[in-house]
């Protein structure tokens, strides 16, 4: 039985709900697994193996997926990849996944985690077509890091992109930094006040092991203890309660406004609380980062009839949901990273 065909009874408008109780509100659709960067975390620097063209969602497919998603209780899309600004569609894509609505009746939010590099010239028209949110990705402030951690001098421009998201009326504003031994890891205050300073919000990643060469090291990630042990030597940090299934636990600084967040996926795993599920930019649906089964869409859309692809795509989004295991294991002795990279999965 291939894992599509899982024994789960379809029917569109029902929430999606896991054997362990976890209602799924949240898909992060991979639009691409193309990148203007190379972060040696996500990517390897040559050689890596594109998804065929053929095989990415078009605009069409994508949103007939994110309706019945909607259908089944999907409130919010965040859109990933890759990087989500190299599609020539973007606009589109956010225009007419924005006008989707809910069981019950309201819209759904579209997010997006982004580089950045390409926010000065489209933030104006993605506003416009309805983009409820933006993340951006900064892990150094410093040129010649910055460059030898993407493996492309392009501070300036993420930077550019951070300024865009400022000046634009989206809010929050929220910048990812993954923490890295001896790469950034003297750099994290500084990083948080740089965020404070644009009125966005700093969330830490803990490394996790999806880069593209396997060479994730357990030893040298930098963890959520020792992030928090860093930002206590330049202020009073105090937990925000009431984190739902957010990913990040967030710190007030010297008793707020200003929060810094975590985002501590392998030292404190919140995968109980994950609402999540994904669709990569060739059609597989995923129900965790880490794992290493997925759900084919590609034969529901391009082979059926267009009457059935409702009822083909509920019962593939039920599958996903019904196979999805407690945790991710990451910790397991016997854990496997899944073949993809992070740029073909979509973070
Ligand atoms: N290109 C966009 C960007 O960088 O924001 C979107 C895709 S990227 C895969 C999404 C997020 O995943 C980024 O914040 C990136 O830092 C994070 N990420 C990538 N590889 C990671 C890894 N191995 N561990 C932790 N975070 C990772
Ligand atoms: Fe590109 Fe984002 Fe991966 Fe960096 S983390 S290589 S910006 S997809």
């Amino acid at each position: 039985m291939s894992a599509g065909e899982a024994p789960v009874a379809a029917g569109v408008g029902a929430p999606l709900v896991d054997t362990h109780g976890r209602v799924h509100r949240d898909l992060r659709i991979s639009l691409t697994d193309r990148c203007s960067l190379r972060c040696t975390y996500c990517m390897p620097e040559q050689g890596n193996e594109w998804l065929a063209k053929s095989s990415i969602l078009t605009v069409d497919e994508i949103v007939q997926v994110a309706r019945v998603a909607a259908a089944d209780g999907i409130s919010t899309f965040r859109l990933t990849g890759g990087e989500p600004l190299l599609r020539a569609d973007i606009v589109d894509v956010v225009r007419r996944l924005s006008a989707i609505t809910g069981p019950d009746g309201a819209r759904v939010q579209v997010a997006m985690t982004t580089n950045g590099i390409r926010l000065p010239e489209l933030l104006p028209g993605l506003v416009a077509a309805g983009l409820s949110r933006v993340n951006i990705s900064l892990d150094t402030l410093r040129r010649d890091r910055f460059a030898a951690l993407t493996r492309r001098d392009r501070l300036q421009d993420v930077l550019a992109g951070i300024a865009a998201a400022a000046a634009s009326g989206l809010r929050p504003v929220k910048l990812n930094a993954v923490a890295m031994r001896d790469v950034n890891d003297d750099e994290l205050v500084e990083l948080v006040e740089f965020a404070i300073a644009h009125d966005a919000q700093l969330r830490f990643i803990e490394q996790m092991p999806l880069d593209a060469g396997h060479t994730w090291d357990r030893d040298r990630m930098v963890t959520q203890a020792e992030i928090l042990a860093t930002l206590s030597t330049r202020w009073v940090l105090t937990e925000v309660p009431g984190r739902g299934g957010a990913p990040a636990a967030r710190w007030l600084l010297d008793g707020g406004p200003h929060t810094v967040g975590v985002i501590a996926s392998v030292t404190a795993p919140f995968c109980g609380d994950c609402d999540r599920l994904r669709l990569t930019a060739d059609g597989q649906l995923r129900n965790c980062l880490f794992s290493t089964t997925e759900y084919d869409l590609l034969p529901t859309l391009r082979t059926q009839p267009a009457a059935v692809h409702d009822e083909g795509i509920d019962r593939m989004l039920r599958a996903c949901v019904h196979g999805k295991l407690p945790g991710h294991a990451i910790n397991d002795p016997a854990f496997l990273q899944p073949a993809r990279g992070m740029n073909a999965i979509g973070g």
